[in-house]
Order: C-alpha cells, then sequence, then structure tokens
C-alpha cells in the first residue's frame, strides 16, 4: 500500500512553486490555476504581503496555545465582528472544524435557553459541509457515509430550494437549519432568490437558528466579502474556511452574541486554531481582500470572465451546457462527462476542480487579470475542440 492513505484518486502531477495565477512542476512547465487548491489560494501563489506577514511571524512566534492571550486573534476577530453580522469568533483550522464548532454553537444555544431537547439541525440534498463524523452526517451523502458506522444522530435532510419541505421537517427537537448559500461540492448550486430569505423567516418564525457554510463562498469568492451580504438575510451563526487563510490552514466560526450565548469557558476548544502564524497570515489576507476596489475589481473579472465564457459554452454545444455561480465561484454545466474536461483542461495546462450535477468548477484566484481570462477562455475553446474530435 503507498506509504500516503490511498484516500484520493490524484493525478500523477506535482507542483514545486507557484507565482499569482500559476503553478510550476519541477521541469518548469507552467500550469494557470483556476481551482486555487478548492478555492483557497484566493490571493493566488506566492503574494508578497502574505509571504512577509508569515516570514515576519515565523521568526518571532509559532505557537503559545489558547490558554494565552493571541493578540493577532483579537485583532482578527475584532475586524470579522466589525465586517461582519457576528459579535464573536472562534478560529479552527479547517472548514469542517468550522463547521462541527457551528453545529456546537447551535445545539449549546438551545441547552443554554432551556431547550435542551432541540438538538437537530436540518440540511438540504447535495450539501458539502465536511468529512468528521458529525458533518458527514450533516452533508448527508451516502459515498461519503458508507462504511463509517452509524451515522452521527441530529440531522434531518430535505431536498433544495424547498421551503415547504423545511418547514414539514421541523419538529419539537430541531435546533436550526444549515445551509451552504451556494452549493460548491454540489455542483455550484445556486438557490431560488426568495429561497434564502423564506429560510430566514421560517426560522424566525419558529425560534431557530439559521447557520450558513461559507466555507467557499467567504472571503470575496462571489463578489462580496461573504455571499450572504447579497441575500438580504444574514445567518446567525457563519462557518468560514478555505480562502480566510490564503493557503495557510484556518477556519473560523462566527456567530451573533445571542447564538454564542453557551460558548462558555471550558465550552469547546482547539490547540492549534488561532495560532499565531495563521492570524498572521488571516490578516493580511483580510488586508488585501478589504482594501478600497479590491471586491469591484473581483466582479469585474467575474463579469468579464462570465461574458466570455457564455460564448465559449455556446460555440460547444456537444461539451459545455451552461453557466452557474456568483462572482468567481463559477460552475460550467457539461454535455461531456465533466472528469474528461478537466482531464483535457489539464492538457491545455489549466488547472480546473470538477463538482456534482456533471460541473466544472473554475474558482481561480481573485487577483486574476485580462490576460489569465483570456488564456483560460482559449483553454476551454481548445479542450472543447479536442473533446469534440475525439467524439466524433
Ligand atoms: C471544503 C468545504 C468544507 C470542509 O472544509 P475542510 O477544510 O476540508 O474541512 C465544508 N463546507 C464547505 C461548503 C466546503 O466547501
Amino acid at each position: 500500500m503507498d506509504a500516503i492513505m490511498p484516500t484520493y484518486g490524484r493525478y500523477d502531477l506535482a507542483f514545486e512553486r507557484g507565482e499569482g495565477a500559476y503553478v510550476f512542476t519541477a521541469d518548469g512547465d507552467r500550469y494557470l490555476d483556476c481551482g486555487a487548491g478548492i478555492a483557497v489560494n484566493a490571493l493566488g501563489h506566492g503574494h508578497p504581503a502574505l509571504v512577509s506577514a508569515l516570514q515576519e511571524q515565523a521568526g518571532k512566534l509559532w505557537h503559545t496555545s489558547n490558554l494565552y492571550q493571541v493578540p493577532g486573534q483579537q485583532k482578527l476577530a475584532d475586524r470579522l465582528t466589525a465586517l461582519t453580522f457576528a459579535d464573536t469568533v472562534f478560529f479552527t483550522n479547517s472548514g469542517a472544524e468550522a463547521c462541527e464548532c457551528a453545529i456546537k454553537t447551535a445545539r449549546k444555544y438551545m441547552s443554554a435557553t432551556g431547550q435542551p431537547e432541540r438538538y437537530r439541525l436540518i440540511t438540504v440534498e447535495g450539501a458539502f459541509h465536511g468529512r468528521t463524523l458529525a458533518t458527514i452526517a450533516a452533508g448527508g451523502q451516502e459515498k461519503h457515509l458508507a462504511g463509517f458506522g452509524p451515522k452521527v444522530d441530529g440531522f434531518d435532510q430535505v431536498p433544495v430550494d424547498d421551503l415547504e419541505a423545511i418547514k414539514n421537517a421541523i419538529t419539537d427537537e430541531t435546533a436550526g437549519v444549515m445551509i451552504e448559500p451556494i452549493q460548491g461540492e454540489g455542483g455550484i448550486r445556486p438557490f431560488k432568490p426568495d429561497y434564502l430569505r423564506g429560510l430566514r423567516k421560517l426560522c424566525d418564525d419558529n425560534g431557530l437558528l439559521l447557520i450558513f457554510d461559507e466555507v467557499q463562498t467567504g472571503v470575496g469568492r462571489t463578489g462580496t466579502l461573504f455571499a450572504y451580504e447579497q441575500t438580504g438575510i444574514a445567518p446567525d451563526i457563519m462557518a468560514v474556511a478555505k480562502g480566510i487563510g490564503g493557503g495557510f490552514p484556518m477556519g473560523a466560526c462566527l456567530a451573533t452574541q445571542d447564538a454564542a450565548q453557551g460558548m462558555t469557558a471550558g465550552s469547546h476548544g482547539s490547540t492549534f486554531g488561532g495560532n499565531p502564524l495563521a492570524m498572521a497570515v488571516g490578516n493580511a489576507v483580510l488586508d488585501v481582500v478589504t482594501a478600497p476596489g479590491f471586491l469591484t475589481q473581483v466582479k469585474e473579472t467575474a463579469r468579464t470572465l462570465r461574458q466570455q465564457l457564455g460564448a465559449v459554452i455556446d460555440s460547444h454545444p456537444t461539451v459545455y451546457k451552461g453557466l452557474r455561480g456568483e462572482g468567481l465561484m463559477i460552475g460550467i454545466e457539461c454535455a461531456a462527462l465533466n472528469a474528461d474536461v478537466v482531464a483535457a483542461l489539464l492538457d491545455e495546462k489549466v488547472l480546473a476542480v470538477g463538482a456534482g450535477e456533471n460541473v466544472v468548477r473554475l474558482l481561480p484566484p481573485l487577483t486574476i487579470g485580462e490576460a489569465e481570462v483570456s488564456e483560460a477562455i482559449a483553454a476551454l475553446d481548445r479542450a472543447a475542440t479536442t473533446l469534440e474530435s475525439k467524439s466524433e
């Protein structure tokens, strides 16, 4: 057996270094990175501000533990709460842990407000919330649950875009609803415009908590700092990770003061969560993403990319079918097999990522410019032509 536990089917391809939107193999082959490590390298590779933040912190202090004050953590929490609906933040090392903290926060709220029997969360089909035992139960996908014993109790799954189904799933044991504002792994699936607002109202009317999983949609990916800003409503609890560390492993669970009232000293913890290295990088990422004009530029780039994508998709109807998503969280619906499209793009030296519903995801660094957009479009065009000639 391979020394690396073979839980991934990997491409036979390794990278040695990165620069901006490009990664390079040891042989010097250059690839345009339109996957960004699955929406992680939000500022591309080797961003000077991130490199120097990490180097500077590495020379000072790596880790002390949450037994002590961590100034970088205080700073990042103050900034995130000022920028969002939230009043308080718990830092984690990953998206699954951020979701896990969100789930625990919701359950603890109910227990702290005298309703300990309310511990169940409603989730939707096609969801992805991570790979821990609780988050695979939340995601409810058989392919992730199979063989791992009894599913963690406390999650009820309903079809997407169906408020009536949510309403019918609410019982005396329901604590809240957990949902991605746009499903990522599920295939860049946005919801009907009124669905999330309807969810907010349902939660309010029934004393339930609304949890948004913005692990993939967050930190500028959809053109606003967080996707919920475009919905006209806000959640009570939000999980964030991926882009927030720009490639350094970190995540966060944000909540309102009310929703977090059960999370008192000793209720939750993490050895590494919020350590000085992660916080130095997290603060540097936020500096860039919140700088004047940055998100406007993301929206503009997204508009240009989408326009040109529309034309490529139309001219290859046997390979591409349609376009979904928001900002630089882009899903190309495929007529061909999405894995074949990803492989054909790889031959054109462009990295893209598959997703559910036969979609190919483009999640480029938020910093890409016109040159990279044109290069991606040309590669999509050539990849389609190759696939067309193969199927003739
Ligand atoms: C990636 C992802 C997760 C899990 O994050 P990990 O860092 O892999 O644990 C959870 N939710 C969503 C929406 C994601 O895209």
